[in-house]
């Protein structure tokens, strides 16, 4: 894998106090040196400590908390050592992913337990003996709650992007299922934002956590280059068309803020467009994972997307993002933008997000997340008003 992200580091993954072995099978998986967040985050989580991390998808952050957890392994035995739990479907199954290519082909069980799947089948494989669980806290708590799923012999727990799970109402799910596990655990919780809700998740169920900040801001402008179009709310369709047009993105995903959106807008392209398809809460699973293979398999070109299941998505070729609806919360806003120029992808992404005349306070809310001023790409002819004066507050 080539990533420009990762050869600027000079340390190794020997520097972060891997035994051998696993410094050669990461290198062979093409990570010969670790990002950020893994420089950071390591070396206290392999001392087991407990750490929180401020960090998003695509920093290399399944792989930070992963490889400690994973080398802290004791014995095999019957019952799962390690629980990820993940906001999604979607990420459950990339993070479960990602834990194959680090542990080494076969080495250890890891299963994937999320609604919207068929329930036996998660039971039958967790009974028959699991080193790692990674799934939905709803899901987990079932399969606890019928006795098929043990909390007993956890070693660790880690809790990915713990303020989308918090946001999505997992609160109530997640504190069961920490009450529940033995106290000499050891807790790891990676985070995008740290509002207070984490931060009191954390004060409850953690000890002395280690801090580890990878700033956001950094991460999605350097690799995504941004602009902001003004659009009267009527023409955002034929600025979508004419963006699609003019920059014939290799893959792009366009977010809109609701599932009806999302289904309007699939529904007006699907009839223009080959490659086209749309992703968003409503579908059954079994469609969802399809749309997602189709997109990774670069089968689908333009996916339209909600915020809740675009997030995890992790797809190198994606270049262009378009927030059709700027995002609700300012922090969706990284996190779609970071789809696109993926640290496997040696190309730099475009990101375009749609504002129209009463959304400049929110524009201005991103700017100041991001801390940089983004600047206006300018359609003639669909925005419709005077554009708002220049801001200088960053
Ligand atoms: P994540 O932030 O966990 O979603 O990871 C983003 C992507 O980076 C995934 O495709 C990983 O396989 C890849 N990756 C993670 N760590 C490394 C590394 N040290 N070197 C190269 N690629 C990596």
């Amino acid at each position: 894998m080539t990533s420009e992200f990762f050869d600027q580091s000079t340390a190794t993954f020997a520097d972060l106090g891997l035994r051998p072995a696993l410094v050669k099978r990461l290198a062979d998986r093409g990570y010969l040196h670790p990002s950020e967040i893994q420089q950071k985050f390591i070396p206290p989580a392999l001392a087991g400590l407990d750490c929180l991390g401020q960090s998003q998808t695509g920093t290399g952050k399944t792989a930070a908390f992963m490889i400690p957890v994973m080398e802290r392994l004791g014995d095999s035995g019957q019952d799962p050592q390690i629980l990820v739990l993940c906001p999604t479907r979607e990420l459950s199954e990339q993070v479960a992913e990602e834990s194959r290519k680090i542990s080494g082909d076969g080495k250890l069980e890891i299963t994937v337990v999320v609604g919207g799947r068929p329930l036996r089948k998660q039971i039958m494989e967790v009974e028959r003996g699991v080193d790692v669980v990674v799934g939905t806290p709803g899901r987990v708590i079932d399969l606890f709650k019928r006795k098929s799923l043990s909390f007993s012999n956890l070693k660790a727990v880690v809790l990915d992007e713990a303020d989308r799970m918090l946001d999505i109402g997992f609160r109530p799910d997640m504190e069961f299922i920490l009450k529940n596990c033995p106290t000499e655990r050891q807790t790891l919780l990676l985070s995008a934002t740290l509002p207070p809700e984490v931060e009191r998740l954390a004060s409850r169920f953690m000890k002395d956590p280690i801090r580890v900040d990878i700033s956001i801001k950094n991460v999605a402008s350097d690799t995504v280059e941004q602009f902001y179009c003004t659009v009267d709310p009527s023409r955002k369709i034929p600025l979508l068309i004419h963006l699609l047009r003019e920059e014939k993105p290799k893959q792009a995903i366009v977010f809109c803020r609701t599932r009806r959106k999302a289904d309007d807008l699939y529904q007006l392209f699907r009839d223009r467009l080959k490659q086209v398809a749309t992703l968003h809460g409503d579908l059954p699973q079994s469609k969802r994972d399809r749309v997602m293979k189709s997109f990774r398999e670069g089968k689908v070109r333009l996916l339209i997307a909600t915020d809740i299941v675009g997030r995890g998505i992790d797809v190198s070729g994606i270049s262009h993002i378009i927030n059709f609806d700027i995002p609700e919360h300012s922090d969706d806003y990284v996190h779609r933008i970071g789809r696109a120029g993926r640290l496997s992808s040696s190309s730099v992404g475009r990101a375009f997000t749609f504002v129209t005349q009463d959304q400049g306070n929110e524009l201005t809310r991103i700017e100041m997340l991001v801390n940089r001023m983004i600047p206006e790409y300018k359609v003639e002819g669909l925005d419709h008003y005077t554009p708002r004066p220049r801001r200088r507050h960053v």
